[in-house]
């Protein structure tokens, strides 16, 4: 049986898993085929995953959180869920936690934080972070939309385009030029709270995969934003997206590498009970070589995954670092997924089936979160440098 022992984790984290874990067989397992039809979880879901305590982990308890500074903790929410098989709630739910609340946590001005920070760790605000426009993804420093200095408030104008959780989202961190005369120097990052008149959303797109993820357009016209909703200080936002994408990009490995692992593990299964030939499926050398493959090269990456948490848990862990743990991952996901289906014949491509599916959802990992083409380009800046 495939396993691979893990020496991270203490009875703490282990106590943890097993209460994520019971959550998520009650609360996630039997609602995700009507979310996917539905293109997006329910309110509910999030207000349930805030009353008991798995949002935005390591909020201060200033704001009512439970400060956990341990990373650990987040890898394990990730984890369980990609092991799941719910693949728009484990891109949307660490979404909010571990990549749009840190924005709020570490840049916010003291009276933004005490307004999001207490509804995020309760599910009642749901975040979104807004950086691609139509007209730029990989190339961020073209972006178009503007945030005008007008005294007392910023104006924002602009669009922004495949926004996760962006049709449920109550509060998004959006990317704008303050100066668009000095490039990423001119880009800061504000609070945009859909109270905010001007701030209007698209439907949710239909993808390709991800179907429970309400991904969609957000518009900004003539958006009042307040001064206290600027993160940081004007004209550093890109450092601090740059500084920020490093935990994106973990995220993004770990819920890779337990997705992938979910569909072999079915996988294996499923060969096991197919006969073909007299035989079953999983006797035909080709099967049990690529199963060795498979679970080879899994095995290797859960190593590896384990040790990527540990190296963040001691700040050790660098862009290029996390830009290799994300181009490595999802594409082992993508190419475990693609054997799955070979494995499943026919079946593998029938809807129904989990493992089709799987297949659909891996496809965006490679994309998102920067693309696996730019996670060269980072990590070969590295090693160049
Ligand atoms: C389901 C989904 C969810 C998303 N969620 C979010 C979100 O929550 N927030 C957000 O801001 N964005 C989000 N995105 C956007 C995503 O990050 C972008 O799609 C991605 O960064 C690529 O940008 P692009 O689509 O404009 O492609 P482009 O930048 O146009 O790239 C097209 C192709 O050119 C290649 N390319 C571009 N530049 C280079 C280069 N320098 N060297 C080599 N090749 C290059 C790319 O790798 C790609 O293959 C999401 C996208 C999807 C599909």
């Amino acid at each position: 049986m495939y396993s691979v022992p893990r020496t991270i984790f203490t009875e703490e984290h282990d106590m943890f898993r097993q209460s994520l874990r019971d959550f998520i067989a009650k609360e996630i397992i039997p609602n995700n085929a009507q979310w996917e039809k539905d293109k997006q979880v329910t309110r509910e879901s999030w207000k349930k995953l805030g009353e008991n305590g798995f949002l935005c982990l390591q909020a201060p308890e200033q704001y009512g959180g439970l400060e956990i500074l341990d990373f650990r903790y987040n890898a394990i929410f990730i984890e369980e869920l990609g092991l799941s098989g719910c693949s728009g709630p484990a891109i949307g739910y660490p979404l909010h936690s571990d990549i749009v609340f840190p924005y709020i946590h570490h840049y916010g001005s003291e009276p933004a934080k005490s307004k999001y920070i207490p509804k995020m760790i309760s599910g009642d605000y749901i975040g979104a972070i807004a950086m691609t426009e139509p007209g730029a993804g990989s190339d961020l420093q073209a972006i178009r939309s503007t945030a005008e200095d007008k005294g007392d408030h910023y104006l924002l104008n602009g669009s922004k385009t495949f926004i996760t959780n962006g049709f449920l989202c109550d509060v998004a961190v959006v990317a704008a030029k303050t100066d668009p005369s000095k490039g990423a120097k001119g880009i800061s990052l504000f609070i945009v709270d859909k109270e905010m008149s001007g701030f209007t959303k698209g439907i949710p797109f239909d993808k390709v995969g991800l179907h429970a993820q309400d991904t969609c357009e957000l518009f900004f016209e003539d958006v009042r934003v307040p001064k206290e909703n600027l993160l940081g200080n004007v004209g550093e936002g890109f450092k601090y997206l740059m500084t920020e994408l490093a935990q994106e990009r973990l995220i993004v490995a770990l819920a890779a590498i337990a997705l992938a692992e979910t569909t072999f593990l079915s996988t294996v299964e499923y060969v096991k009970n197919r006969p073909a030939f007299g035989k079953m499926v999983s006797d035909f050398q080709n099967t049990r070589f690529k199963l060795a493959e498979m679970g080879a090269k899994l095995e290797q990456g859960r190593i590896y995954a384990d040790q990527l948490v540990m190296l963040h848990n001691s700040n050790k862990l660098d862009g290029a670092m996390a830009s290799s743990a994300k181009y490595l991952m999802t594409e082992l996901q993508c190419n475990v997924s693609d054997e799955c289906v070979q494995l499943h014949g026919g079946y593998g491509y029938m809807w129904d089936y989990a493992v089709a599916r799987a297949f659909a959802d891996a496809r965006v990992q490679r994309i998102y979160a920067g693309t696996n083409e730019i996670m060269k380009e980072l990590i070969a800046r590295k090693i160049l440098d």
